[in-house]
C-alpha cells in the first residue's frame, strides 16, 4: 500500500508499504477515504517530538470502510467508520471513567520509558504519534490497522453524512468540545480564545453552542480571523493590537471569564535532540514558547478558568505559577477523551447543530501529501485544513 511516511524534520515522503494485518483478535483493517493533517502533526514534522522514527507512518484523524475485522471485533466489514486518534482499551480504570486518552493498556510496556523520563508519566496510545505513544501506524494511508476496534471506532450509518462532514470527529471536533467543556462555560459568559487554527476555531464554536454570549479568537492570519468572525466571535490581531489591553476593554477592566489555549508549543531552544535531555536535567528551556498561554492566565479574570487543548511537550519554564495562585485560577488540559463525546457530537452534526465543512480549504490526493504538509506548514492562513484522499 502506499503511506505517508516521516523520513527526517521536515521530510515526509508517500512510499510503498506492506499491508497491515490482523494482529490481535481485536483489530480491524480499514480502507482509508479521508485523512488530514492536524496541528499537532506539524509539531512532528517539525522534529519537536522525540521518537519519531524513519519509515514511521504519520496520520491520526482518518476514517474509511472496514474490509477486514479480527474475530473480537464488533465491527463488520463494510461498515463505514470514524477512527479516535486516542487508542483505548475500554476496560482499565481510565477507561471506566471515560478518560479514554489516559488509557492504561495501549501503550505497549516496553514503549513506556522515555515519556515516563518527559513528562513523569507514561504516555497513552496514539495513531501515528511516534514511538512515545506506541509506535502505532499512522492512518494517512490505503489502509491501517485498528487495534482495540471493538471500543473506539464510532459507525457512521448515513450514507449521506459525507467524510467531509463527520472526519473531524477522529480529533479536532471532540478537542475543540473538550475545550470548551473543560472551560466550564456558563449562559452569558466571555470566552477569549488563543489560535484561529482548526481546534481553535472548533473551540470558539463549541463555547457559542455551551451558551456563551461572547466569543473573542486571537490569532493574527486575516483569513483564518475571518472564519472566526463567520462563526459569531469578536476578533483581535495580536500583530496590531495590545491583546491585554483589548481584552480589558471588551470586558470592562475584568478580563475573560474563561481562557482556551488553543496555540500549544512552538520550539524556541528546545527539539527532540535536546529535549529529553532536559527533561533528565530537569531545566526549563524556551520562557517565551509559552507565550500564548502565558498571556492567556494574565488576563483571564480572577477566579475564572484556564483550558489548554494545546499540546506542550517536556518541562516549559516561567510558568506564571503566582498569578494562577493570585487570581485563584482553575486549569483543565489533556489530550482529547476522543470516545466519550462521539455520539453525542455526532448527534449534532446529524441534526444540523455543527457544521464543520467551512473548516475545509484543501482535498488533495495520498500522493500529494508531503505538498500538503508543506504547504498547511508555511501557507497556514490559505490552508486552514488539508484532508487527503487516497482513492482520489
Ligand atoms: P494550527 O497550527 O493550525 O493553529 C494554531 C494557530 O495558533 C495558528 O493559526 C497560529 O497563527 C496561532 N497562533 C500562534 N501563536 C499565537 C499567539 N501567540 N496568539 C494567538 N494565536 C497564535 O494548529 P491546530 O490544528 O489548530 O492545533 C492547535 C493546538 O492544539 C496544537 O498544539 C495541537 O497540537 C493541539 N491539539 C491538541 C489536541 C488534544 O487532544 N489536546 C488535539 C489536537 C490538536
Ligand atoms: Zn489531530
Amino acid at each position: 500500500m502506499r503511506a505517508l511516511t516521516f523520513h527526517g524534520t521536515q521530510d515526509v515522503r508517500v512510499d510503498t508499504h506492506p499491508d497491515p494485518q490482523i494482529i490481535n483478535p481485536r483489530d480491524a483493517i480499514i480502507q482509508v477515504s479521508s485523512t488530514a493533517i492536524c496541528g499537532s502533526d506539524l509539531h512532528l514534522y517539525d522534529g519537536v517530538i522525540p521518537a519519531v522514527m524513519k519509515g514511521d507512518i504519520l496520520g491520526h484523524e482518518f476514517m474509511g470502510r472496514v474490509v477486514e475485522a479480527g474475530p473480537h471485533s464488533t465491527l463488520k466489514k463494510g461498515q463505514r467508520v470514524v477512527v479516535p486518534f486516542t487508542i483505548a482499551c475500554g476496560s482499565c480504570f481510565f477507561c471506566s471513567e471515560q478518560q479514554y486518552s489516559a488509557c492504561d493498556n495501549s501503550n505497549p510496556v516496553d514503549k513506556r520509558e522515555m515519556s515516563e523520563t518527559l513528562y513523569g508519566t507514561p504516555m497513552s496510545g496514539l495513531f501515528g504519534y511516534s514511538h512515545l505513544t506506541g509506535g502505532y501506524a499512522g492512518g494517512q494511508a490505503e489502509y491501517v490497522r485498528v487495534p482495540y476496534s471493538d471500543v473506539g471506532p464510532i459507525v457512521i450509518e448515513d450514507d449521506g453524512l459525507d467524510d467531509d462532514k463527520v472526519l473531524f470527529l477522529s480529533d479536532i471536533l471532540p478537542t475543540g468540545w473538550m475545550a470548551a467543556e473543560n472551560a466550564e462555560i456558563g449562559s452569558g459568559d466571555t470566552v477569549a480564545v488563543w489560535g484561529a487554527g482548526p481546534v481553535g476555531l472548533f473551540a470558539a464554536q463549541s463555547a457559542l453552542i455551551l451558551g456563551a454570549s461572547r466569543v473573542i479568537v486571537i490569532d493574527h492570519y486575516p483569513n483564518r480571523l475571518r472564519l472566526a468572525k463567520g462563526l459569531g466571535c469578536d476578533v483581535v490581531n495580536f500583530r496590531e493590537t495590545d491583546v491585554r489591553e483589548a481584552l480589558m476593554e471588551m470586558t470592562g477592566g475584568i478580563g475573560p471569564d474563561a481562557v482556551i489555549d488553543a496555540v500549544g508549543m512552538e520550539a524556541h531552544g528546545f527539539s527532540a535532540d535536546n529535549m529529553l535531555d532536559i527533561a533528565k536535567q530537569k531545566v526549563g528551556v524556551g520562557a517565551d514558547r509559552a507565550s500564548a498561554l502565558k498571556q492567556a492566565i494574565l488576563a483571564v479574570r480572577k477566579g475564572g478558568r484556564v483550558s489548554i487543548p494545546g499540546v506542550y511537550g517536556g518541562m516549559t519554564d516561567k510558568f506564571p505559577l503566582g498569578a494562577l495562585m493570585e487570581k485563584g485560577l482553575t486549569v483543565r488540559t489533556g489530550q482529547t477523551h476522543v470516545q466519550k463525546y462521539s455520539h453525542k457530537l455526532l448527534d449534532m452534526i446529524a441534526d444540523g447543530t455543527i457544521d464543520t465543512t467551512f473548516l475545509i480549504s484543501h482535498r488533495l490526493p495520498l500522493e500529494q501529501a508531503a505538498e500538503g504538509y508543506r504547504n498547511f506548514k508555511t501557507k497556514q492562513d490559505e490552508f486552514t485544513k488539508v484532508v487527503l484522499k487516497p482513492g482520489m
